[in-house]
């Protein structure tokens, strides 16, 4: 019998790692997979979506341990195959106020444009 409770089943994600939802992966190997986002902030701007659903990042367990790594070796394979390992910013919002939308944990890979010091901060209310 179904659980009347399903977490993170359900979220835009979950669909779209389950191929629920159709989407073009441009990089997928057993634990993630990678798609464009759809509004992108930068010419390139991807995210990297593990298949198993952590809401967000802070709930993450010590098992989650390999996974998390795992996932920072995608991005930079990502990154290589994109050829902008020179420069890209990685972000994980985590939580609604640091502007998370989807609680199902991904990273941003964001490149394309110019980071500079003192710009991590912008975007915030
Ligand atoms: P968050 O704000 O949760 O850190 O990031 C969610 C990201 O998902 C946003 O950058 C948003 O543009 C992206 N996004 C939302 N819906 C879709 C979708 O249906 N397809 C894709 N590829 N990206 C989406």
């Amino acid at each position: 019998m179904k659980s009347w409770v399903e977490p993170m089943s359900d979220t835009l994600f979950a669909k779209i790692v389950s191929g629920e939802i159709p989407s073009e992966f441009i990089y997928e190997d057993e634990h993630c997979v990678a798609i464009n986002d759809i509004n992108p902030q930068a010419p390139t701007h991807v995210l990297v979506i593990p298949r198993k659903a952590i809401p967000k990042l802070s709930d993450a367990k010590p098992e989650d341990q390999a996974l998390l790594g795992h996932l920072m070796l995608a991005v930079g394979k990502i990154a290589e195959q994109l050829g902008i390992t020179d420069a890209f910013r990685v972000v994980v919002n985590n939580g609604a106020d640091a502007g998370q939308t989807v609680f199902h944990l991904h990273l941003h890979i964001i490149a394309g444009r110019r980071f500079s010091e003192g710009q991590l901060a912008r975007g915030f209310d």
